[in-house]
Formats: C-alpha cells, sequence, structure tokens
C-alpha cells in the first residue's frame, strides 16, 4: 500500500484554504515587514552596485585608454567628474573599490536580514503549529496523524523558509538584474543591445518547456522518496517478525526495489536537469557570439554593419561582452523561483490545513470551578462512537448507554474481552472524547462544564506501558508536578516501591533514561508512574493494569503500589488479572459495549455467570490464596 497516493483525511482540510501564500504573508509576514524590506533593499543596492565596475571600466577606456571620449558616468553630473585623465583614473579605482565593497556591505546586510526574515516565519510557524497540535483531540492522533505532522514540523516549515529567504531574494536579484543590465545596454547603444537581448525571450521560453518536462518527473520522484520512506519505516519496525521468520532476504529484496525506483526516477529528473543549465548556458554564449561578431565587426570596419547605424565605442563594447554574461545566473533561477513558489504554497496549504482543524475537545466558555473536589464519579447513560470528525467514518457505536457509580474512594472495575469499551469508558472519564449522549460527571458536575485542565489534574492515570521522556528519573517523577521538591519526589518513589530500584542505578534519581538513557522494564517504568501519581495526588485514579508477564516478586511489589495509592482515592480500574480487584466495591463486565453484569465479587462468583467462568479459568492457573498471603505477610 502506497500511503503517499491517496488522500489522507488531511488533505480535505488542506484543500479548504483559501490563498495560502497572502496568508502567510499577512499571519506571519506583517510582524517582520522591517527585516523583510532592509533585506530587499539591500539586495537591491548589492545587485546595482555589481553594474558599476564594468560601466566604468567602459568609461575609462573610451574617456583615458583609448581617449577621444569624454569621460562621463550616466546618472553622475559632469561637473562632480575630475578633468584631468590622472585624475580620472583615480577616480575610476576608487570608484570601482566602492562599488565591490558596497556589493559586499550590502550583500552581508541582505543575508541577516532575509534570513532574520524567513527564519523568523520558520520559527513561528512551528510553534504555532506545535502548539495547534498539542491542543488537538485524541481523535486526530487516532487517525494516524502524526507522521503528518511531524511532516508538517520538519518540511513544511523548512519549504518556507526556503521560499521566503532564497526563492525572493532570487527573483528580486532576477528583476534588477535582466532591468539593469538591459537598461545598460540600451542606454549605451540601443541597437548592439537588440542583437544582445534576443537570448533573454529564448531563454524564457526554453525555461518554461524545461519547467513543463521536469515537473512530472518531480512528481515521480517525490512519490518514490515517500514510497521507499514508507519502506524503510514498515521494514525497520517490523525487524522482530522479519527476523522470526528469516526473511531478511525478502525484505532487502523490497527495500531494494523501492531505491532502485528511486535511483531511476531521480536519473530521469538529473538528466534533464543537466541539460538545463548548459542550454542556458549555450543560448548566452550564442548571445555573446553575435554581439562580439556584430560589434567586432562595427569596430574593425569603423562603420555599422548591416541596417544598423551610428557609432560604437571599444568601451561600450567591453561593456557589452562583460554584460552579456551576467544575465546566465538570475535567469537560470527561475525554474528554481517557480518551483521553490510551488513548494511553498504546498507546505502553507499543509500549515494553514493543521491550523484550521477544529480542535474538537474544547473548554467550556464560562467554566464552572473545580477544586476540592472529593471525586464521586458517575456515568449517566453514555454512548459513544469513534465517529471521526476528519473522515466520513463509520458510526459504530462503542458503548451503549452504559450507567455506573463510583463513590469517593470506592474502586469500580471494568473487566471484560478485548475490544468490550473498556479502554474506551476510561477515556470518555478524561475527556479525550466527548460522549454522544448522556454525561459523564464528578462530583455532579458534568465534566464538559469545566475547564480541561482542571479535569485532568484531579485525574491521575497509571496505564500498561508507561512513556518515559528523554530526561532523568526525577524529571519524570515530576512530570505534570514541575515544582515538586527532591524529598517529595523521594517520598512518592518510596510510596510506589520504586525507591528500592531507583537508589541502585548508576545516578540514582539522576539516572537518564528514555531514548537515549537506561532501559527499564516494564515493572520499573510503571513504578514511576505511580510515583508520578502519588506525587501529583489526584482524587480520581485510572488504572489500566499491565498485561505483561513480570515475574512474582515484581508483582507483588507492583500490587502493594497500586494498593498503596488507590486506598483513598475514586478509582476506576482495567483488570485483567482478577485478583487484583477482589475487594472493588464494585466489576462490571463489560461486552460489546454493554455491561451484561455488575456486583462485587462475591455476588458475581455467586450468579454463576460470566465473571464466575472468567475468574475459573484465571483460577486454574494462579494460586490466589497463596498469593494474597504473600501479600498480607509481608506487610
Ligand atoms: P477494550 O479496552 O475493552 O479492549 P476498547 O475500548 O479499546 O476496548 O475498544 C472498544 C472498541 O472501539 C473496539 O471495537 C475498538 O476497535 C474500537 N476502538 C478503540 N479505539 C478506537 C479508535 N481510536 N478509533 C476507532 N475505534 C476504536
Amino acid at each position: 500500500m502506497s500511503s503517499q497516493d491517496e488522500e489522507t483525511p488531511f488533505d480535505a482540510y488542506r484543500e479548504q484554504v483559501d490563498r495560502p501564500m497572502t496568508r502567510l504573508f499577512v499571519t506571519y509576514g506583517r510582524g517582520r515587514l522591517g527585516w523583510f524590506s532592509l533585506g530587499m533593499v539591500a539586495n537591491f543596492i548589492a545587485r546595482i552596485a555589481t553594474l558599476v565596475p564594468p560601466l566604468l571600466l567602459g568609461v575609462a577606456i573610451d574617456a583615458i585608454f583609448v581617449g577621444g571620449e569624454d569621460f562621463s558616468v550616466p546618472l553622475v553630473p559632469d561637473a562632480w567628474l575630475p578633468t584631468a585623465e590622472i585624475a580620472q583614473f583615480e577616480f575610476t579605482v576608487v570608484a570601482i573599490a566602492v562599488a565591490f565593497l558596497t556589493t559586499a556591505l550590502f550583500t552581508w546586510v541582505y543575508g541577516i536580514s532575509a534570513n532574520l526574515f524567513a527564519h523568523g516565519v520558520m520559527h513561528a510557524v512551528r510553534v504555532d503549529c506545535f502548539e495547534k497540535m498539542q491542543n488537538l483531540d485524541m481523535a486526530f492522533f487516532d487517525d494516524k496523524q502524526t507522521g503528518e505532522v511531524m511532516a508538517v514540523l520538519n518540511n513544511d516549515t523548512q519549504n518556507l523558509e526556503r521560499f521566503l529567504d532564497d526563492a525572493l531574494m532570487n527573483s528580486m536579484r532576477l528583476l534588477v538584474m535582466v532591468a539593469g543590465i538591459a537598461g545598460v545596454l540600451f542606454y549605451l547603444n540601443w541597437q548592439l543591445a537588440f542583437v544582445t537581448l534576443f537570448a533573454v525571450p529564448a531563454m524564457f521560453l526554453f525555461t518554461l518547456w524545461f519547467m513543463r518536462t521536469v515537473e512530472p518527473r518531480y512528481v515521480r520522484q517525490r512519490s518514490a522518496v515517500a514510497n521507499l520512506n514508507t519502506r524503510l519505516e514498515n521494514s525497520i519496525s517490523g525487524v522482530d517478525l522479519t527476523k522470526a521468520t528469516a526473511s531478511e532476504r525478502f525484505e532487502i529484496g523490497r527495500v531494494r526495489k523501492a531505491s532502485r525506483r528511486l535511483f531511476d526516477d531521480t536519473m530521469a529528473v538529473l538528466k534533464l536537469s543537466y541539460l538545463y543549465r548548459p542550454g542556458m548556458e549555450l543560448l548566452a554564449g550564442l548571445a555573446f557570439a553575435a554581439t562580439f561578431l556584430i560589434g567586432g565587426l562595427w569596430l574593425v570596419n569603423d562603420t555599422a554593419p548591416g541596417p544598423l547605424t551610428g557609432t560604437l565605442t571599444v568601451g561600450d563594447f567591453v561593456v557589452f561582452l562583460f554584460l552579456t554574461q551576467r544575465i546566465v545566473d538570475p535567469l537560470a533561477e527561475v525554474s528554481n523561483i517557480v518551483d521553490q513558489y510551488e513548494n511553498a504554497k504546498a507546505s502553507s496549504e499543509r500549515v494553514f490545513g493543521l491550523m484550521d482543524i477544529s480542535t474538537g475537545v474544547e473548554d467550556p466558555e464560562n467554566p464552572k470551578p473545580f477544586d476540592g473536589i472529593e471525586g464521586h464519579v458517575e456515568f449517566d447513560g453514555i454512548s459513544f462512537s469513534y465517529n471521526s470528525k476528519l473522515t466520513d467514518g463509520e458510526d459504530e457505536t462503542v458503548l451503549h448507554g452504559m450507567s455506573f457509580d463510583a463513590d469517593p474512594g470506592e474502586m469500580v472495575a471494568l473487566v471484560g474481552p478485548t475490544g468490550a469499551g473498556k479502554s474506551t469508558a476510561l477515556k470518555l472519564l478524561l475527556r479525550l472524547y466527548d460522549v454522544d449522549t448522556g454525561a459523564v460527571r464528578i462530583d455532579g458536575t458534568d465534566i464538559r462544564d469545566v475547564r480541561l485542565s482542571d479535569l485532568r489534574s484531579s485525574i491521575g492515570y497509571v496505564g500498561q506501558d508507561t512513556f518515559l521522556f528523554d530526561g532523568t528519573i526525577a524529571d519524570n517523577i515530576r512530570y505534570g508536578t514541575f515544582d515538586a521538591s527532591e524529598k517529595e519526589v523521594r517520598e512518592a518513589a518510596r510510596i510506589a516501591q520504586a525507591h528500592e530500584f531507583i537508589t541502585e542505578l548508576p545516578d540514582g534519581y539522576e539516572t537518564r533514561v528514555g531514548e537515549r538513557g537506561v532501559k527499564l522494564s516494564g515493572g520499573q517504568r510503571q513504578r514511576i508512574a505511580i510515583a508520578r501519581t502519588v506525587l501529583a495526588d489526584p482524587p480520581v485514579l485510572i488504572l489500566d493494569e499491565a498485561t505483561s508477564a513480570v515475574d512474582t516478586e515484581t508483582e507483588l511489589a507492583i500490587q502493594r503500589s497500586i494498593d498503596a495509592i488507590t486506598e483513598d482515592r475514586t478509582t476506576l480500574a482495567i483488570a485483567h488479572r482478577l485478583s487484583t480487584i477482589r475487594d472493588a466495591e464494585e466489576i462490571l463486565v463489560l461486552e460489546a459495549g454493554e455491561i451484561v453484569e455488575r456486583g462485587d465479587h462475591e455476588t458475581l462468583l455467586d450468579r454463576d455467570g460470566r465473571y464466575a467462568s472468567l475468574w475459573n479459568v484465571q483460577a486454574g492457573s494462579i494460586d490466589f490464596e497463596r498469593r494474597a498471603e504473600l501479600l498480607e505477610g509481608d506487610d
């Protein structure tokens, strides 16, 4: 399956973006107009200054070296110019030096200000996109848009930067150079200028042809890049399976094929690209040759060739030959400029497409106060389906009219087969999604009426797989309660039964974990999550029990730490090992989104229904009584 060929749900938003480039300039350019203008002006001055030395050279040749002509410079009043030949020579030398200095200085000014502008926009776009992403609801991430968001944050901001910096400034250079050179040539000798400048339209046409031809090849190449990336990502993620099934050769074959496709498509682009530049130079060369031929004949015969009239000086001839060669570089940028513009346009569509996605779950307009809550949790006849707002999506109802109550400090456990809707129910409590009908309330307040941050900071979550951020153990325990003291962190770890293993690590609480740090086992990670929850001390707790197999000792440590945190908190628990929820005040047996049985452990066993049979299956493999004894004996 090649993901780049199909419409992602994201595209729908992208297509609704109106005039993305205008919006880019209005939204992000306006505050940086100063740098932008300075860059433009500096670029203009730097480019104009490059025309001065050849022009002065021509004047000097005619007035000093060959002699006979007046020492006169365009745009400069003759009264300002020296009359003595040696002074004219000195003036020329100084003026040429000043021109070079001006170019150097203003190129520097332009470089700095253009980049301050471009990178400033890039920085702002990046931060805004990330902020937007942080505030999007979970439905967005369910549709696996994270790759897409990463692409916006990395590639698209870069495309914008490249356009705002390179392309914008190059188009400025193009205008200045072509107009400036044409102006100078026409001023010096309009007839010869026609001979020289016939190449400019030819170059434009050639560029147009090149762009048209190369575009479909670019499209194929980009798709080959995406294809290879998907292939590599997939193959690397699946390396376990590949090894276990001895399918390395198969994987290598697939990657080779994708890589070969990219090679072929890239070569198809390059073959054309490398035709373009020499082609442009050839056209410029023809213009040069024609200028040299006509101008040369003009000078040698001392009379205008063919239909031409008037005179040509040696100095003007030299200026023509110099400037003809200057016209290639800016013109050769045309295809890049257009390409970068197209890329930037697509990128800003993606950026604003992301920005325009509705946040979904949002704070209410007038949030009710929500502190000092006791933790009475109530699910009142709620129904829910994951009908994603991004896609048309199938509306399959996942939970059907579910009701239950948990009094402060009580534990309600959800059990049932995979896919029954247990995790979904708990996500609704965190308001990662909003219910379709019914209401979830805490202490009688509908959770849609309080601030999301208030709601979520009053709920602790200990999940199956605990993510650790890159950083120290202490940082990870402190995550969410950032102002906790070292002492509080240690105390929390002690309660979570994590202190002991942490102190045995090389740097104790300062040991680096996460991507670039030491690897912790699932049980250790979970105890860190528990310590995090102890520290946050929320009145309500969500417990999604680990299914991973751990040795009995670790399991007991985890159980003890869980007992410590559930004691005086309202706890909603998803349990796989039924032994852990024996003491729950209420057990809900969920099947296909409906509560099929409810009651405490004893009641449910007596009923001899779904729960009892689940219990009997598990009791066969685990000696619960022995386990309970071990737990008690340790206290
Ligand atoms: P459990 O936790 O009991 O295993 P879940 O709550 O994870 O069950 O899933 C309940 C149902 O909802 C399943 O049919 C599952 O496929 C579906 N489901 C879960 N998460 C999503 C999601 N993010 N988007 C769409 N459907 C989902």
